[in-house]
């Protein structure tokens, strides 16, 4: 059966059709509110951005959803986790940094109006076990406390591409951004016997230049968290068999020749992400989880790297469902019927054209990766449908815009306390206020 998508469109000519009304206004004809109950715990699930990425999603949106929730009598939380060891550099592998990082990205509470809370707790173990029996992958998962224990889970997710994933959706916020840190190990398939990185790398320590030639032999000595890279003078030793998927090496090893990046983890990747989706949905119930994409800023890459690129397409809207799998299909279809933006990835990859597929061609990090892999797999494990029914919602005129702390007009508000203090001096230059030139020539500037 069809789920129903409803979508604001990707415009934002006035008031009424701005991204953060329109964000109320699919919330509200998705019926997320009516998931909420007074008192109810409500958690707000987003990506709070990597250092230096600058497509992840403004607070604002956060901050207005958490009002919304407040004045449904919820009790929201903004939550994100912490994250693996995915590149030599990372900034939100603990609390403490993850911390550090949200707040330069604006995840303070000032700014949200409640608490921004790591879900997974200090070092990412704080979580609650979730047995899979339908997973195509999975069997088991590690939900981040704070989301598995939460009355109500609002997704609130950047739609982008994703190197690994092949698209950052809805699907991807829970499967990924929801799992403990040991969750994530098990979503990348670490230790994985047939799929995981230690198991299918091919590795060709031959290549390696060692101390004595390669400059920058020590980011390969220190990449990895586990101490599995010993550089000698002419190769490099590697305990491959202790390989827990982390992908530290990929911003050290990989482009030099000695490892490549195997397709095999990728692959299971995107099947594990729905799986772990699905343990998400079940960790809060079925009934108690809404998802709201938006569509803007539709980067190659996710918002975990430490940049963000121009955008494969120009907005594409704002959307909200109750049904992961379907959002994301209908996210992944309006990119397809896109122009690509020019001078973007998509024009580099060929794919500018409606119709291309922008993702699997101009995000992923192997060329043929399905960008449809984690939908498929959501469908056949019963998450949700990829068949939907896309709804428009129309703006409402006033609904959902204007300074919510006094609603009256501003000659309302201000008349009052300008007629105790005038901020235009009127009794200065015959009450025309200011010193100026009383004519100029506009066509000297034209
Ligand atoms: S693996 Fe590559 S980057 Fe690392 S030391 Fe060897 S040659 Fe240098
Ligand atoms: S070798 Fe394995 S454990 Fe070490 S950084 Fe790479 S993926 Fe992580």
């Amino acid at each position: 059966m069809a789920s129903k998508v409803w979508y604001a469109g990707n415009r934002s000519y006035s008031p009424a059709t701005s991204y953060v009304a329109d964000m109320l206004e699919v919330f509200e004809a998705a019926e997320l509110d009516k998931l909420i109950k007074p008192n109810d715990v409500v958690a707000i699930k987003l990506h709070c951005g990597e250092w230096n990425n600058t497509a992840y999603l403004r607070p604002v949106y956060a901050r207005t959803l958490a009002d919304k929730i407040k004045s449904l009598g919820g009790r929201p939380f903004v939550t994100d986790t912490t994250t693996l060891n995915y590149n030599p550099y990372p900034a939100r592998v603990t609390e403490l940094d993850m911390r550090f990082t949200a707040e330069r990205n604006g995840y303070t509470s000032e700014a949200l109006g409640c608490p921004f809370i790591v879900a997974d707790g200090w070092m990412g173990t704080d979580d609650v076990h979730i047995d899979l029996p339908e997973g195509y992958i999975l069997k088991e998962a590690f939900i981040a406390k704070a989301v598995a224990h939460a009355d109500v889970l609002i997704t609130l997710t950047h739609f982008k591409g994703h190197p690994m994933g092949v698209i950052g959706g809805a699907l991807k916020n829970l499967g990924i951004g929801a799992q403990s840190k040991r969750g994530k190990y098990n979503v990348h398939l670490g230790g994985h016997p047939a799929y995981g990185m230690g198991a299918t790398t091919e590795f060709h320590p031959e290549r390696c230049k060692g101390k004595n030639e390669c400059p920058t032999w020590k980011l390969c000595r220190d990449c990895c968290p586990y101490g599995l890279f010993n550089v000698k003078d002419d190769t490099i030793e590697w305990k491959r068999e202790k390989c827990v998927g982390c992908l530290a090496h990929l911003g050290a090893t990989v482009g030099c020749g000695v490892m490549d990046i195997p397709r095999e983890p990728l692959e299971g990747l995107h099947a594990a992400i729905a799986d772990a989706c699905m343990a998400t949905v079940k960790a809060v119930g079925k009934d108690k989880v809404g998802f709201i994409n938006m569509g803007i800023d539709v980067s190659p890459y996710c918002d975990c790297v430490m940049y963000a690129d121009m955008p494969l397409v120009p907005h594409i809207g704002i959307f909200a469902s109750k049904d992961p799998v379907a959002i994301d299909m209908a996210c992944v279809d309006k990119v397809t019927e896109s122009e690509g933006t020019p001078g973007s990835a998509a024009e580099d990859h060929d794919v500018a054209g409606s119709g291309a597929k922008k993702f699997e061609n101009a995000a992923a990090l192997i060329h043929g990766l399905s960008e449809q892999a984690q939908i498929n797999t959501g469908a056949i494990i019963g998450l949700g449908s990829k068949e939907y029914e896309l709804i428009k919602v129309k703006p409402s005129a006033t609904k959902y815009y204007g300074f919510t702390e006094d609603t009256r007009p501003g000659g309302a508000r201000f008349k009052k306390l300008f007629s105790k203090e005038d901020p235009f001096p009127r009794d200065r230059f015959n009450g025309q206020g200011f010193k100026r030139e009383e004519k100029i020539d506009f066509e000297k500037i034209r």
